[in-house]
C-alpha cells in the first residue's frame, strides 16, 4: 500500500469525506490507516480498580482505499501515487501529477 505514516491524506468517501489529516498508524495487513482527528469514536469505560471510568476518544481505522495522498508540491491537492526506481535501485513514491518524490 502506498500510504505511509506521517502522510497528509484526504478522506474521499464515507461520513468523513472531505476531511484531511496526518496518518498516525498504518496497518498493511488490513490495509487500514488511522488519521489524526478523523473518525473519532467515543469509548465508555467502566471504572476498574486501577483506572477510573469515563469516556475516552479513540481513532477508528479507515480503509486505505478511502483516502488519497495530499501532495504539498501540487498546492495540497489529492493525487495518485506511483513508484519509480531511484539511482540506488530503491523504490520511491512519486506524485503522478508533478512527478516529485514524496
Ligand atoms: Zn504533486
Amino acid at each position: 500500500m502506498k500510504i505511509k505514516k506521517g502522510d497528509n491524506v484526504l478522506v474521499i468517501t464515507g461520513k468523513n469525506r472531505g476531511k484531511t489529516g496526518k496518518v498516525v498508524t498504518v496497518d498493511p495487513a488490513k490495509s487500514t490507516v488511522k488519521i489524526a482527528g478523523v473518525n473519532i469514536m467515543k469509548r465508555h469505560l467502566k471504572a476498574r480498580r486501577n483506572q477510573p471510568g469515563g469516556i475516552t476518544e479513540i481513532i477508528s481505522p479507515l480503509p486505505a482505499s478511502k483516502v488519497m495522498f495530499v501532495c504539498s508540491h501540487c498546492g495540497n491537492k489529492p493525487v495518485r501515487l506511483g513508484y519509480k526506481l531511484s539511482a540506488t535501485n530503491t523504490k520511491e513514491r512519486i506524485c503522478k501529477v508533478c512527478k516529485s518524490t514524496v
